[in-house]
């Protein structure tokens, strides 16, 4: 498979916004291409700085660094707009160039069973998508794209945290097809009831999700557990634009309220090295991306939960009303 980072676009986008300093955000599977990159924004006569910080999400646009580098335009590619930013921002989403029919061939033996299918995808296919639905609509299926609800671009657009577009067509589907990478079937398997099924690009596999759902649930229900024996919490902030799921203040409150001691940690990106160095700390809730909780699960000595999930163990929600609105 190939990658294309839309090289005509990068050049229009400079050339129309004239910056003369610019900060590159990369995902870490492109950070290869960043001489590359750089070459050809050097050549337009613009001064070029790679930003070496991890970028997960369009969520992490690295505002911060680039004002402190006084760069007049940042780049992010990988990914689409999530947020809107107070700084000038380009979105070059990229594209997967690969031929899909061997795929999409063999994934009707697993919807065999299915005739309305929920489809989302990753942004770097979002070039396939009307030859993927004639495909299905030739072999006798229904695909109906997931709405456009929260953050997401559009229909069918699939990101890490937000499931809302799945959960409004569910009614209406017998299962999902999500066409991308495990991190975006395993989130869309935990938000709805139905069966999710990947179309992974990259492996070139087709896979159901329903036994690493009930995996991630008790990992979930394990670490609701443990917050709830914990005498002493950290409540942890991460500081990119787009990674606030909640408020430290208001959950430290409750947190005290159920007779605990909590304090607040600011991180620009967790890890389980800073996580380590809080040793009395019992139990984490983490307010930035919801997926280091769930996914990262065993990199973590201490258990980190997401804010619904402390809400559960707080006795605030119920882990059946958690389940009910999808555990992200
Ligand atoms: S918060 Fe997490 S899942 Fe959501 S866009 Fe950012 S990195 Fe992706």
């Amino acid at each position: 498979m190939v990658l294309d980072f839309e090289k005509e676009k990068l050049i229009r986008e400079l050339k129309l916004k004239k910056p003369k300093k610019i900060l590159i955000q990369l995902p870490e599977g492109i950070k290869k291409n960043a001489l590359e990159i750089s070459k050809i924004v050097e050549g337009l006569g613009i001064r070029c700085i790679i930003s070496g910080e991890t970028a997960w999400g369009g969520c992490s646009i690295a505002i911060q660094e680039a004002k402190a580098l006084g760069v007049d335009l940042i780049v992010h590619f990988g990914h689409a707009e999530f947020i809107k930013t107070n700084f000038p921002t380009v979105y070059i989403k990229m594209k997967d160039i690969l031929d899909l029919k061997p795929l999409l061939e063999r994934s009707l033996k697993e919807l065999k069973k299915y005739k309305k299918i929920g489809f989302s995808y990753s942004i770097q296919n979002q070039h396939e998508v009307k030859d993927i639905k004639n495909f299905y609509e030739q072999k006798g299926k229904k695909l109906i794209l997931s709405e456009k609800v929260g953050l997401v671009e559009g229909k069918g657009h699939i990101i890490g945290c937000q499931y809302g577009g799945l959960k409004k067509i569910e009614s209406k589907v017998d299962c999902f097809l999500v066409l991308g990478n495990r991190f975006h079937s395993i989130g869309a398997s935990l938000a709805v009831k139905k069966p999710v099924i990947l179309l992974d690009v990259y492996n070139q596999e087709v896979s159901e999700m329903d036994d690493i759902k009930d995996k991630i649930l008790k990992q979930r229900a394990f670490s609701i557990e443990k917050l709830k024996e914990a005498k002493k919490v950290g409540i942890i902030s991460e500081i990119k634009s787009g990674q606030i799921f909640g408020s430290a203040e208001i959950l430290l409150k409750k947190i005290k309220k159920y007779g605990k001691e909590g304090i607040i940690i600011t991180m620009s990106e967790i890890t389980p090295e800073k996580i380590m160095n809080f040793y009395d700390i019992e139990a984490f809730v983490e307010l930035a991306c919801p997926r280091i909780a769930i996914d990262d699960f065993h990199k973590y000595h201490k258990p980190i939960l997401t804010l619904k999930e402390a809400l559960v163990a707080l006795g605030e929600k119920s882990w059946e009303e958690l389940l009910e609105e999808g555990i992200l």
